[in-house]
């Protein structure tokens, strides 16, 4: 039977890691949680996904099963909101989708470590995992299923208090060269974690952060504003270079990402360092190493990257 979550992951246990502290220090064992979440091609592929199915569409129900996935409203207040709204367009912020429907209003989705947006509902297994589930006119409907309920859901007038404080979109012209530099000068601590932080830039995550410093060549560990400026030009070449990849390969479906219809992003066969800890770099043929930056799994090739 064709089941969207029939070949569902393993989950994978949080790991202990010897963590290497922002001073370089050994630091004492830390429990890390070993998934990642969806990250920016992550979620413009599923946002391309989505647009034939949703766009244009009434939204004939809105059946909230697990209160705590949407922020500030009841389940029946969201219901009453919504029903009868039309879903006008899907734009993307960082990691966050912004359906805007009509009459002024955007419902913001994020996915949080295991959100899913289904274009058809889930296998019977999953059912359970059903946070949100919306009716649409003339279309099977919008399932978010969430099995560790880390996804939340808002409805706003003003999208900007949700994604407001977000850093630069990189992909976007004006994320320059000079921009990151700016953005460097004022940054002290280690580039990884600042990578990750999405005030700094939008939409970087674990996987993107590990592949955009192994092309820039530049150690994870590095303090942010120990650059020089030919290592910025190459971070914000890598950082472009990462996220274009994924998003080319339709995203990396380690862990609980899958495309609507319950389909894979490709980019997994692909990664550089990201999860080749002991594999040969593919650049030079060193060991890749893994060592632990901000609570997060961080790998990297000892060999090339400076
Ligand atoms: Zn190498």
């Amino acid at each position: 039977m064709e089941t969207l979550w029939g070949d569902w992951p393993t989950l994978t246990h949080p790991v202990r890691l010897t963590m290497l502290t922002e001073g370089g220090r050994e630091g004492p064992p830390l429990t890390v949680e070993a998934y990642v979440m969806p990250e920016m091609p992550e979620v413009e592929t599923i946002r391309r996904d989505l647009l034939p199915h949703v766009v244009g569409r009434r939204i004939t129900d809105a059946d909230v099963r697990w209160p705590g996935t949407v922020q500030g409203l009841s389940p029946t207040a969201f219901r009453t909101r919504l029903v009868g709204l039309r879903i006008v367009e899907i734009a993307r912020r960082g990691k966050y989708f912004l359906f805007h429907v009509s009459g002024g209003w955007t419902l913001i989705v994020h996915l949080g470590m295991t959100g899913q947006l289904l274009t058809r509902p889930p296998a019977e297994r999953a059912q359970a995992w059903i946070r949100v589930a919306l009716g649409l006119e003339g279309s099977r409907g919008l399932w978010f299923v969430d099995p560790r309920k880390f996804g939340r859901i808002y409805l706003v007038e003003d999208p900007e208090s949700i994604v407001g404080r977000l850093g630069p979109e990189p992909l976007e012209d004006r994320f320059s060269a000079r921009h990151l530099a700016e953005l460097l000068e004022r940054r002290r601590g280690v580039l990884k974690p600042l990578l990750l932080n999405q005030s700094f830039v939008a939409g970087v995550g674990n996987i993107y952060a590990d592949e955009a410093l192994f092309a820039a060549r530049i150690r994870p560990d590095r303090r942010a504003d120990s650059l020089r400026p030919a290592e910025i030009v190459r971070l914000h070449r890598g950082i472009r270079r990462a996220l274009r990849r994924g998003l080319k390969d339709a995203g990396s479906s380690v862990d609980f990402y899958r495309r609507p219809d319950g389909g894979e992003g490709s980019h997994q066969e692909n990664f550089l360092v990201f999860r080749r800890t002991g594999e040969a770099c593919p650049r030079c043929g060193t060991p890749i190493e893994r060592i632990v930056l901000g609570g997060r799994s961080t790998h990297f090739c000892p060999g090339c990257q400076a």
